[in-house]
């Protein structure tokens, strides 16, 4: 490409991400304001739909909740929307890769470096706000049973994790990047896509147990019924277990976790101990509706062709030079950061979420096909007005908005609103009987 049409190349480059910067920005602080007036507008009643089911107190505990944390998000959204045009076409990054330019490395290790620094600086902005997340808001609302020295501990093991679990991945891929040829990505991905598996298998049996304590589903009133529910649906795992979610908040959650032999299905204590037997019946239902649906298999699935899509896409950007100096390096420092495969990865890494905004939505839509799914095959094996009921108490436990902004919820929420899953609920309940 001759000299003068990469430069308008890069300008236009620069100009497509600023906007594309500037209009998720727009769309996130219109939605979180959608969001608040809303919940706002509906917290002196509780929905008739839930009339008699919520306390007054409750539901606007809820609305108060929701407001705090979504004040919080907008703040944190707009820090990190002026992180990322410092770090681009600020010249942050520019700055950093000059810097471990002249370090005493070979050039994988000064991309290391790199990231390290990247790292530390979104780790230097994201703690202040997870810090008044946890001893602000969880606290104010009465969930936060987290102490500083735990939060601290959680901290540390997270660095740690992250550093065994990701270092050796970042090497592996900034050499395959630089010696595996054209080829690279393909191999790229395959290395991702193992990792992704080993995440997958550590996750239940190393991984989580580091941050709480599992113990198996001992005696309990609900034991005969869900080993009955268990036996009908043809489900054979390594067990049922109980975690101690309430050492951190009184949040309550049931999930599935695993795969083949190893596939568990794990309650939280504080969500047990507020249920009643068929209630816990019909949550445990819906978790195997995910595992017999193939939830988790279908979105790794997608997860494996979006990631090959775009490590292609970065194979193409790395040979660009528009790609780089459109982002912020200057065109001196070109030669340098063509040549270190970590720049084009920091780089594609930094600019990438806000171009995949708009897919957003369409992930959300897709988790909450799989709610209604899940929910359908609760209802065919457990009891509806059961799944009903322990939806509500896990609402309220969470104070989680049953009025939230329509189009805030179609945008973001895995879940379904409580109104619309239970009217489906309902109805699916309806077409059994028939
Ligand atoms: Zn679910």
């Amino acid at each position: 490409m001759p000299a003068s049409s990469f430069v308008v190349t890069a300008a236009a480059t620069t100009l497509v991400f600023a906007f594309a910067l500037a209009a998720s920005l727009a769309v996130r602080l219109w939605l979180a304001r959608r969001q608040i007036a809303h919940v706002r507008r509906h917290r002196d009643q509780v929905p008739a739909a839930f009339a008699g089911r919520l306390t007054l107190s409750a539901h606007a505990k809820a609305a108060d909740y929701t407001v705090a944390k979504q004040r919080q998000a907008m703040l944190h959204t707009i820090v990190d929307a002026l992180l990322l045009l410092a770090l681009t076409l600020g010249g942050g990054l520019a700055a950093i890769v000059a810097w471990t330019e002249t370090l005493p490395l070979n050039p994988l290790w000064r991309d290391v470096a790199m990231f390290g620094v990247a790292g530390l600086i979104y780790a230097a902005v994201g703690l202040p706000f997870s810090w008044w997340h946890t001893f602000r808001i969880e606290e104010r609302f009465g969930f936060n049973r987290v102490t500083l020295r735990l939060w601290l501990a959680d901290l540390a093991k997270g660095t740690a994790l992250a550093l065994v679990l990701g270092l050796p991945l970042l090497v592996l891929v900034l050499w395959l990047m630089g010696a595996a040829g054209a080829a690279w990505w393909l191999m790229a991905w395959a290395a991702w896509m193992g990792f992704q598996l080993l995440v997958l298998v550590l996750y239940p049996l190393v991984i989580a147990p580091m941050f709480n304590t599992f113990s198996p589903l001992g005696e309990n009133p609900a034991r005969e019924r869900i080993e009955a529910l268990l036996a009908r649906c043809g489900f054979r795992s390594a067990g049922l277990f109980v975690m101690d979610g309430s050492k951190r908040s009184g949040h309550g959650n049931a999930y599935f976790t695993g795969f083949g032999r190893a596939k568990r299905i794990v309650f939280f204590d504080t969500l047990l101990s507020r249920l009643t037997p068929d209630e816990i019946e019909a949550v445990l239902a819906h978790e195997l509706g995910h595992y017999k649906r193939l939830h988790v298999v279908k979105r790794i699935v997608w997860s494996a062709l979006l990631s090959l899509v775009v490590l292609g896409l970065l194979a193409w950007l790395t040979q660009a030079p528009w790609f780089y100096v459109g982002l912020g390096i200057p065109e001196t420092l070109l030669p340098v950061a063509m040549s270190r495969p970590g720049v084009a990865l920091e780089l594609f890494m930094l600019a990438l979420p806000v171009f995949t905004f708009v897919l957003e939505p369409l992930s959300a839509r897709y988790s909450r096909r799989h709610e209604f799914e899940a929910d359908a095959f609760a209802v065919r094996h457990a009891s509806a007005a059961a799944l009903t009921n322990a939806l509500v108490k896990l609402y309220e436990d969470n104070a989680a908005t049953l009025t939230p902004d329509p189009v805030h919820s179609a945008f973001y929420d895995s879940h379904p609103p409580a109104s619309v899953r239970i009217a489906h609920i309902t109805a699916f309940a309806g077409t059994k009987v028939a």
